[in-house]
């Protein structure tokens, strides 16, 4: 019996536990499709297993599946550690593998692997069951089809189970395929030929379906939503069934097609967010990108909403071809004096393979990354250097941080420890097993033992350094193994009180990352030099003066004086990164502290809790909607 496991990777982040949005619905669809096929067996890996595993421990994962067939999606940020686990698979076990998603395009050198057996370009449920069924199909080594049929009839896979919406509490709705117009940066409208329309029916039994759950969030995924036939009446139907707004509806649309009437339907079905691509104001930048625009009608739409409650959240592009700095700064400007500044989101622009920006790159005068996210480094009309006035001009134009540093989360401890001398590794039970997300060091400890621990990490994993370790080359002995084992999963570096300022380039040095790392590229504007982003270096001590805040590197003022702070106590070190709170407090005490200070002090300062169970608690409290609560709670040891 044919035996399947698909696989959707997400996108690389800081911070442990963070919802990562990385929902496997294109997996799901597969599975759909696949279910009628006698003899066949298909599994999804588990999104919370997917989400917040290194690469070690769902490659260990992976391999016991002992599948036949492994399916990746494939995104920009997940190929090269794709591409790796493609390359373990095949390496210890005969099996095939099949590549699709939006990042396989015929364009796409980087995804060509000797460790790939097939390549799905665009849908997937037709190619699927035919490699399923036909072992010739396989001979080809790629292919497309469309899977219009399948998809126009088919029930979102969350009804039969495929799927489920509890760890994000966010439910995907796929309504449409295709896309009618053709933005030069954009790949989705090449990734099929033509529009297919979900069935209404099945869409409403989908909303049906959530509301009735309570699932807190709906994301309508259609590019753009007026494109909708018959949008008007299926928006009555939402909203008789999404009567008093039990779910926040989300999706992206057009503002120049929001009329009054749609307005007041958007409103009546629950929408509260609608991302609008705006990406720039310039008429020459808009003509080259293919993507005709008329403002006045743009800002009556986005108005509308407003004027509902329902967030226009407005997209902007930085380096498109036929825009300048100046060109971008006038964009900012007219949404911000439009009164449109509640949510924008801004990208550089990102030279996608497959679209018609990176078949006339040359002729544009784009030059980019050749590395995912492909990101435009100079146009004729941006010099390098203008990224980042561009950003910061938006940053203070529409007073947003565009590149935040992660969270702080400096806890170390559990329970009654109450010396870095005693605590432990720190881990996180994820299905049927618990892994280390916090690796402490606060004694030399056999390195075979370090190489076990390190099949074992999350995604991303700390590495906890106390003041006694002092020895820096074991230290960059520890982190090369944890690196070569999870040469792609990010990690933390967290100095306890340390005798001296650790020289973060020498222990860059010993890390077996892969480079570029993908956070390399993402980040790029989080600092103005190279670096390796995916390896973040904090410093923890009672000494309030900076000294610590290079690239990738934050200071952390340790507060343990014996009694919990007032918020005056705590101004003094706002020059620093953040604050640990490792008071000689009952539990019960700070978390009254949390509560009382919670949202004030978490505007000012970034703060961390040196319990592990408060600093959770403290990260569901002042950012309610970004944690997952199921990987909780945390075990010594
Ligand atoms: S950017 Fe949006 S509207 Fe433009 S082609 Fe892509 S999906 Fe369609």
């Amino acid at each position: 019996m044919p035996s399947v496991v698909l696989s959707q990777l997400p996108i690389p982040r800081q911070n442990f536990g963070r919802r990562t949005g990385n929902i496997p619905l294109g997996a799901a669809c597969l599975k759909q499709a696949g279910r009628d096929l006698a003899g066949v067996a298909i599994e999804i890996l588990p999104q919370h297993l997917a989400a917040h595993l290194g690469d070690a421990a769902l490659i260990d994962h992976l391999s016991q599946a002992r599948a036949e067939i492994y399916g990746f999606t494939v995104f920009s940020w997940n190929l090269t550690r794709s591409l790796y686990f493609a390359e373990k698979l095949k390496t210890a076990a005969n099996c095939r593998v099949i590549f699709g998603g939006p990042e396989i395009t015929p364009d796409n050198a980087l995804a060509k692997s000797a460790f790939v057996d097939f390549y799905a370009c665009g849908e997937g449920e037709a190619v699927f069951r035919r490699l399923l069924q036909d072992p010739e199909s396989w001979r080809a080594g790629s292919g497309a089809e469309s899977a219009a049929d399948v998809f126009r009839a088919a029930e979102s896979p969350y009804l039969s189970g495929m799927i489920d919406p509890a760890i994000e509490n966010l439910m995907l709705i796929e309504t449409q395929r295709g896309c009618p117009y053709r933005c030069g940066f954009c790949f989705y409208n090449k990734s099929r030929a033509g529009l297919v329309f979900a069935e209404e029916g099945n869409l409403l039994k989908a909303v049906t379906w959530a509301v009735e759950r309570k699932i807190a969030e709906v994301y309508l995924l259609d590019p753009s939503l007026n494109s909708r036939p018959r949008l008007k009446p299926l928006l009555s139907a939402i909203a008789r069934r999404n009567a008093g707004g039990t779910v926040r509806m989300f999706s992206e649309i057009r503002a120049e097609a929001v009329d009054e009437e749609l307005a007041d339907l958007l409103a009546a079905a629950g929408f509260d967010w609608f991302e609008i691509g705006l990406q720039s104001t310039n008429p020459k930048a808009l003509k080259l990108m293919n993507r005709p625009t008329q403002l006045k009608r743009f800002v009556a739409g986005a108005r509308r909403l407003k004027a509902r409650g329902i967030t226009p959240s407005i997209d902007l592009i930085i380096g498109l071809p036929g825009d300048d700095l100046r060109g971008f700064m006038r964009s900012v400007d007219f949404v911000a004096d439009q009164g449109l500044q509640d949510d924008v989101q801004i990208f550089p622009l990102a030279v996608l393979p497959g679209t018609d920006f990176r078949r006339r790159h040359r002729e544009l005068g784009l030059e980019f990354e050749n590395q995912p996210p492909y990101t435009v480094t100079t146009s004729r009309g941006f010099a390098p250097e203008d990224f980042l006035l561009a950003y910061d001009y938006a940053e203070s134009r529409l007073n947003a941080a565009f590149f935040p540093m992660p969270d702080l989360d400096a806890s170390w401890r559990l329970g009654a420890v109450q010396s870095l001398a005693q605590a432990s590794d720190l881990r996180v039970g994820l299905g049927k097993a618990a892994y280390v997300a916090k690796l402490m060091l606060n004694r030399v400890r056999p390195l075979d033992g370090i190489r076990r621990l390190a099949r074992r990490l999350t995604q991303p994993y700390q590495v906890l350094v106390a003041p006694d370790l002092g020895d820096m080359n074991y230290l960059k002995e520890v982190l090369a193994i944890t690196t070569s084992e999870n040469p792609f999963t990010p990690l933390e570096v967290v100095f306890f009180e340390p005798a001296g300022l650790p020289g973060t380039r020498d222990i860059l040095a010993a890390l077996k990352l892969s480079r570029p790392h993908f956070l390399d590229g993402d980040l790029r504007f989080l600092f103005p030099q190279p670096g390796n982003r995916a390896a973040l270096f904090t410093l923890v001590s009672g000494d309030p003066h900076p000294r610590f805040q290079g690239e990738m590197e934050r200071q952390v003022y340790w507060w343990r004086g014996p009694a919990l702070p007032a918020l005056p106590d705590l101004d003094p070190f706002e020059t620093l990164d953040g604050i640990l709170i490792d008071a000689a407090a009952a539990p019960a005490a700070v978390a009254a502290w949390q509560d009382r200070f919670g949202r004030e002090a978490a505007e000012r300062f970034h703060i961390s809790f040196a319990d592990a169970d408060l600093q959770r608690r403290w990260l569901l409290l002042a950012s309610p909607d970004e944690y997952v609560q199921q990987v909780m709670p945390w075990k010594a040891g």
